[in-house]
């Protein structure tokens, strides 16, 4: 599978999941970002409508409950953030609760050559560790790092 068929696949899963988690109710970047004072519901630092993508400053969209995880398209699971900050969250979706751990270890425990590493693991310390992660001042020093990074790269 090339690169891009791999993308449509995952657009078009993502999609679905979309449809399965109960109606999507229209919303704009506008109009979440209005509501949200436009700050980041990640770092809680101002978003400035100025910049763009692929900035990493631009304004972006998060599903505060990833589709993944059965979240809806709708309004109240939206908020506004630095595309950055998505960004980074997408790379390590947060842990919660202790259930949400335990579906991670399980997950992990049917993967192949990772039975032992999850059989290590305790979903309270995953939870623990999580939320160490992802604090507002994680999500700022991130951004700042992803800023100078992408900055220095456009010169
Ligand atoms: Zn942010």
């Amino acid at each position: 599978m090339s690169r891009s068929e791999a993308r449509r696949a995952q657009d078009r899963l993502r999609r679905d999941r979309l449809r399965n988690n109960g109606s999507a109710e229209p919303y704009t970047r506008e109009e979440i970002g209005e509501r949200d004072g436009w700050i980041c519901g990640l770092c809680q630092d101002p978003v400035d409508r100025a910049y763009a993508h692929p900035d990493p400053r631009a304004p972006s969209l998060d599903h505060v409950r990833a589709v993944a995880s059965g979240g809806a398209d709708t309004p109240g699971n939206m908020r506004l953030t630095h595309w950055g900050c998505n960004h980074e969250r997408n790379s390590d979706t947060p842990l919660t609760t202790v259930e949400e751990a335990r579906a991670r270890v399980e997950l992990l425990r049917r993967t192949p050559g990772l039975r032992d590493y999850a059989d290590s693991l305790t979903p309270e310390d995953m939870v623990r560790g999580s939320l160490a992660r992802h604090t507002p001042e994680r999500y700022r020093a991130r951004l700042a790092r992803r800023v100078e990074r992408y900055t220095r790269e456009a010169r």
